[in-house]
């Protein structure tokens, strides 16, 4: 596009004067319908219930290193995560948790911690009361308790310490370490049988059983289904499908749901949506954690924006404004749409701090960026704001549409800068209401809800 002349809308862009413009698009519904499960209160996060699907995510700091878990902690909470789990494999990573607890609460981080056993839980519990008391849910293995003998005795331990401390507790079986006699007894019932199941369905009661044989043993102990998570966490797509329609199936505890060892970048990416965005469709799953190994150097808050963009695209919750933008074809040559759609979601990404602290309900915005007349028109008007760039043999010029009403068009070098100024009066018209948010969550929090008010 040869420029014609400095940006020209054909009608001014909206101002703050004007009324506020009402939604256009109203949030969409989960596909189906939830699955009814028990809510867990766990520091004011509600977890099931109907409750919204809660983010989680876990640190890879050495929890005996106060100053680093505290600083990634935080991240990870600024990042969105509303619940964050921390490794707790010995004595000094006990003693560590207080300290780690007043740490975030000196800086105004109020996100729950959720404290990692394995082995020796029952012990590092009973013998640091205030890491037991710091803690605002305790995460077992029925599977890495002990063994055999041992294993009744030291779980009954660990649920008597969250019973003393009133702390719910996640009972997460893993594929890894699934309870061997649990499977060889199934294992060898399942050959008795004048037609046996093959192993993998073997293996996938083993691990249903494993965790619902385990909640009803601390729930025999005293401790309430409103205080119970599970978790059957396998590493292949369809296991963990299959697994997770077997729990919510046969039981009301809230689902805690992840691939684990889900892998690194893209793989991972893709697993964890495939296997976490099938369920939920279903209404299976309560909070969800994307166990993603992260580049060497990487950004660990990386697995909760996935966690978000999981639920935004489902349409379950909005945490940010949703940029569409087409692929691009032969019919735009040029890169200009492409830095476009990269410089709009700069510009939303830079102006989501403030906004989210000032409008409530800004990370409903939709805005859509087009490459040429074939579907932008069209895809712009279903977007809260959308331009469509001109394509090949196009006239150099570039309408903006504004709730499905065209606005302006845009001619010349600085269409970015003009498209933004568009937004920016958009938000501040739309979602201006003068009441200031200032003590507003992190993004798409689920503050704000409770188990009392979905009781
Ligand atoms: S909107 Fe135009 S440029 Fe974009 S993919 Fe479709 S035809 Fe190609």
């Amino acid at each position: 596009m040869q420029p014609t002349s400095p940006m020209q809308p054909t009608q001014p862009p909206m101002q703050s004067t004007q009324q506020p413009i009402q939604p256009m698009q109203q949030p969409r519904q989960p596909m189906q319908q939830s699955r009814q499960s028990h809510c867990v209160d766990v520091a004011g996060i509600p977890i099931g219930g109907g409750a919204p699907i809660v983010v989680q995510s876990m640190t890879d700091t050495d929890t005996a290193d106060v100053a680093a878990t505290v600083a990634q902690v935080r991240l990870l909470a600024e990042a969105g995560s509303e619940l964050v789990r921390i490794t707790v494999d010995r004595d000094e990573a006990a003693a560590a948790v207080p300290r780690i607890r007043e740490a975030l609460d000196r800086a105004g981080i109020r996100v729950p911690l959720v404290g990692d056993f394995h082995y020796n839980g029952h012990r590092l519990l009973a013998a640091h009361p205030a890491a037991a008391a710091a803690l605002d849910k305790y995460r077992i293995n029925p599977g890495n308790v002990g063994p055999r003998a041992k294993r009744d005795r030291r779980f009954a331990e660990i649920i008597e310490i969250a019973l003393e401390h009133d702390k719910p507790v996640r009972i997460g079986v893993n594929w890894g370490s699934l309870d061997q006699s649990l499977l060889t007894r199934l294992m060898d019932e399942n050959a008795r049988r004048p037609e046996p199941q093959d192993a993998r369905q073997v293996l996938h009661e083993a691990l249903v059983r494993s965790a619902l044989d385990s909640a009803a043993r601390a729930e025999a102990l005293g401790l309430g289904p409103e205080r119970i998570v599970i978790s059957a966490k396998v590493s292949a797509v369809p296991d963990l499908i299959t697994v997770y329609r077997m729990l919510a199936a046969r039981s009301r505890y809230a689902l805690h749901l992840g691939l684990t060892e889900a892998g690194m970048g893209m793989k991972g990416t893709v697993a964890s949506s495939a296997a976490i965005g099938i369920l939920l469709n279903e209404g299976i799953g309560d909070t969800i954690r994307v166990s993603l190994t992260p580049e060497p150097g990487g950004d660990r808050c990386e697995e909760v924006r996935i966690c978000q963009q999981i639920l935004q695209a489902l349409g379950l919750r909005s945490f940010a404004p949703v940029v569409s933008a087409c692929p691009g074809c032969g019919r735009t040559t040029s890169a200009r749409f492409r830095e476009l759609a990269q410089e709009v979601e700069a510009f939303l990404a830079a102006r989501m701090p403030e906004w989210r602290r000032r409008y409530r309900g800004v990370e409903n915005l939709s805005v859509a960026v087009m490459g040429c007349i074939v579907n932008g028109p069209g895809e712009s008007k279903h977007a809260d704001i959308g331009i469509s760039l001109p394509g090949s043999g196009e006239a150099p010029a570039a309408p903006v549409y504004v709730e499905g009403e065209k606005v302006a068009t845009l001619r010349g070098e600085d269409i970015a800068g003009a498209f933004t100024a568009i937004i920016e009066d958009y938000v501040r018209a739309r979602f201006g209401n003068g009441e200031s948010l200032s003590s507003a969550p992190t993004a798409g929090s689920a503050h704000g809800a409770s188990c009392r008010s979905r009781a």
